[in-house]
């Protein structure tokens, strides 16, 4: 599990360098160095379509960014990952990540799993396949009121990015993030 856990500290280090840089980076060119470092970790484009501007756009003052970056900004939490066998891609990871939202706004990510999704081997190197983002109708579960969650049709989840590939069976083996571990 050693690549995925290296694959997912990067991939929160990266999001997080590039969401500062929206805020923080006067530089276009630099900025958006930062913005394709983002996008590059994902097979399928428009991962980083949250961290645009127009060139020239300028950045807010700098009361204003850090609000933004304390209440929108957060660095993920990984929560866990797992490992599958499949039958034409080889192993393949899904991940369970929190939000980059601080409702609190101290910069410390709502403990609300958010983000699943799927990564795998590319002649690239590890790649992200597909992103999920929870369904906030239901919170992930994919019951609302008692019934089928309209919102997600059940799944719990919004594929928002890439392609799914059909996982049967249990997981190869679980990696559980030990929180105090990943914030020392
Ligand atoms: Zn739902």
């Amino acid at each position: 599990m050693q690549e995925i856990v290296a694959f997912l500290e990067q991939f929160i280090d990266v999001e997080h360098a590039a969401r500062r840089a929206l805020l923080v980076e006067p530089d276009d060119d630099r900025f958006q160095q930062s913005r394709l470092a983002y996008e590059t970790m994902a097979a399928f484009p428009g991962l980083a379509a949250s961290v645009y501007r127009a060139r020239g756009a300028g950045i807010p003052s700098a009361d204003e960014a850090q609000r933004r970056l304390l209440t929108q900004g957060a660095r993920r939490l990984p929560y866990w990952a797992e490992a599958y066998e499949h039958p034409e891609r080889g192993t393949l990871y899904i991940a369970y990540l929190s939000s980059t939202l601080s409702p609190t706004g101290d910069g410390v990510p709502e403990d609300r799993t958010a983000l699943r999704m799927t990564v795998g081997a590319t002649p690239e190197g590890l790649r992200i396949l597909s992103w999920e983002d929870a369904c906030l109708r239901c919170d992930a579960l994919g019951t609302f009121e008692g019934r089928q969650c309209p919102e997600c049709t059940g799944i719990g989840w919004l594929l928002t990015g890439g392609v799914l590939h059909e996982l049967n069976g249990d997981p190869v083996t679980v990696y559980r993030f030990e929180m105090d571990d990943w914030n020392a």
